[in-house]
């Protein structure tokens, strides 16, 4: 859940270079900060907190060395600490530790170790690795062997990365948690740089050459780069290009990365739609995706994920298609019958551990699985039958906005080119084709600012929708929560009389998304009405179509489409809302307390 990052061949410019880093994954997570560097020691800073505590501790306690490594925690095993941060050390003080994961057999291990006479200094399972290490090294293993049979000892998820004795090197294995390595140009002091970090920002400005490591393999980083596989055998790696720019992944005059991010939408519905459809012919074409024809679809997310999920089963229902959706750590515990099933996990990093969990189950059942993802060469991407990228590039407000934009227009992609006709298809095609237009013109309107200036003192917001807008109305509830801190729920319009109509009141504000003038909409207008009749605000988001704003208190508009696509639209509304309650508020709305960017544990 953390960031790991490593760097070897950078000269003076090793600690910059690990500070930077830490800085671009502080995203990941962001209780305790810590690096090493191996200069003529081993030296190590540590501190809970966030970057910018640890680097007011570089500053009264400086620390130089050419090769490093560095950690943001998101603890597990004990409170965010000075002594629970990483790195973590061996009783000697030689070897040093950085882990992303969670250990499983970690207590035994711990005990076997105390017993031997090691000193354990922290609550943390990763502090079993640096013991374990120096358990090696005293055997007589070579630096390289210690860790290795180290690893071979662990049961779990982990991303390690390790500096042990004295050896000039950055030692790094993976299992079931992301680990990149970055292939640098060198500088004037060595022919090659290489980097490691659990994700691709953390050196991003440095080069755009990656190597994925997977399970099971090693990786060793010093003056050359060699992966081996578990029997120590060279690993022929493929080296990857990444196509974003370092400029992406900065916040460009913005003052949130959640807004850049909103803002971005436009951009990244264009991405996922580029060379996909094709208007005159009226055909979507994803490559190996398009032969599929599934008689049943099941999916599998977590969070806003699960919302795009829900958002999916009415596509493929539309087609008549049976779907359902899934939490998926409900699936991975208590796994449906598959039969024919198509499942798709829909996961933003690619590492949710309860959507990697549940497609595993449904792989082993026989199922045939899709991830819908936004990253190359995660875990999902790897372990999936196929992939569908949704290519929102980089998010890094923890919060997901242009992500979920980017899911719902993908799973459209996904069900136009897979189980819908083709006459929907040239319905369809055109009305995506106008959708980053049509987000550009409520970015550029909105009134979601006022709205916020007028409620962002209430004790509880609602939302309302029906059909495609009831994943809107969860989404735009959790969204609201996530950043702003303050209660907030989301119902199918139809169920709020069924209880929850009893806690509105006066100072509820009901933000009702209603689009189009079908019966969807007529029956939604008659749930305004319920709540206003409460004397509850109503914030209609609406294209004004039905008799919504008669019954609201305030619109925010949004511009005519096709139901499906009026969801993308609603729900650019309802984040400008988030944002501006949670700004006006002064939370931190990057980085909301309790909550991580990618959720690698179950
Ligand atoms: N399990 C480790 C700890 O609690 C690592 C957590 C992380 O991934 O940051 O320190």
């Amino acid at each position: 859940m953390c960031g790991i990052i490593g760097c070897v061949g950078r000269g003076e410019r090793t600690l910059d270079t690990l500070v930077d880093g830490l800085e671009r994954l502080e995203y990941r997570g962001y209780d305790s900060a810590g690096i090493t560097l191996l200069g003529d020691d081993l030296g190590v800073r540590k501190t809970a907190g966030k970057i910018a505590d640890l680097e007011t501790l570089l500053d009264e306690r400086p620390v130089d060395g050419h090769i490093g490594i560095g950690h943001t925690r998101w603890s597990t095993h004990g409170p965010p600490t000075d002594a629970n941060a990483h790195p973590h050390q061996d009783c000697t003080g030689d070897v040093a530790v950085v882990h992303n994961g969670i250990i499983e057999n970690y207590q035994s291990l711990r005990d076997d170790l105390s017993a031997e006479g090691h000193t354990f200094t922290s609550d943390t399972d990763t502090e079993v690795v640096p013991h374990l290490i120096e358990r090696g090294l005293e055997m007589g293993d070579s630096p390289e062997a210690a860790f290795r049979n180290a690893i071979a000892q662990l049961d779990g998820s982990y991303a390690i990365a390790a500096i042990v004795g004295n050896e000039e090197a950055v030692f790094a294995a993976r299992n079931d948690s992301p680990l990149v390595i970055g292939i640098g140009d060198g500088t004037a002091s060595s022919d090659r740089e290489y980097f490691l970090a659990s994700d691709v920002p953390a050196f991003r400005e440095y080069t755009d050459k990656v190597i994925y490591v997977e399970d099971g393999e090693f990786a060793r980083l010093d003056s050359e780069l060699a992966v081996t596989d578990s029997d120590d055998q060279p690993v022929d790696k493929e080296v990857h290009s990444i196509e974003w720019d370092a400029e992406e992944t900065g916040k460009s005059g913005y003052d949130h990365y959640m807004l850049k991010e909103i803002h971005e939408q436009p951009r990244a519905l264009r991405q996922c739609l580029s060379g996909r459809v094709d208007e005159l012919a009226g055909t979507v074409n994803l490559d190996g995706l398009s032969d599929r024809s599934p008689s049943s679809v099941q999916f599998v997310a977590m969070g806003t994920s699960y919302h795009a999920a829900l958002y999916g089963t009415h596509l493929f229902q539309q087609a008549g298609i049976p779907a359902q959706a899934f939490h998926a750590s409900e699936y991975a515990t208590a796994t449906p019958p598959t039969g024919d099933a198509l499942v798709i996990g829909i996961t933003q990093s690619g590492e949710t551990a309860d959507t990697l969990s549940a497609l595993r189950e449904a792989r082993s059942r026989g199922a045939e699985t899709i991830a819908v993802t936004n990253t190359v060469g995660s875990t999902a991407d790897r372990e999936c039958d196929e992939t569908l990228l949704i290519r929102s590039g980089p998010e890094i407000g923890v919060a997901a906005s242009k992500t979920f934009t980017g899911q719902l227009a993908a799973l459209n992609l996904l069900a136009l080119a897979t189980v819908e006709s083709a006459r929907t298809r040239r319905g369809v095609v055109p009305e995506l084709r106008e959708l980053p237009g049509r987000v550009q013109s409520i970015l550029d309107d909105s009134n979601a600012a006022e709205i916020a200036e007028e409620y962002h003192d209430s004790e509880s917001f609602f939302f309302i929708g029906r059909r495609y807008q009831y994943p809107v109305a969860l989404e735009g509830a959790l969204k609201l929560k996530e950043i702003s801190y303050e209660h907030a729920e989301g119902f199918s319009a139809g169920d709020l009389k069924h209880g929850p109509l009893a806690l509105v009141d006066e100072d509820t504000p009901v933000f009702a998304m209603v689009t189009g003038d079908d019966e969807v909409a007529r029956k939604t207008v008659g749930n305004i009405k319920e709540v206003e009749a409460r004397d509850a605000p109503v914030v209609a988001v609406t294209d004004g179509r039905s008799d919504a704003a008669l019954y609201a208190d305030h619109v925010l508009e949004v511009p005519e489409t096709i139901p499906r696509a009026a969801a993308v639209l609603t729900n650019v509304q309802l984040q400008l809302v988030a944002y501006h309650v949670a700004n006006l508020l002064g939370r931190p709305i990057d980085k909301p307390r309790n909550l991580a960017k990618s959720v690698t544990v179950e």
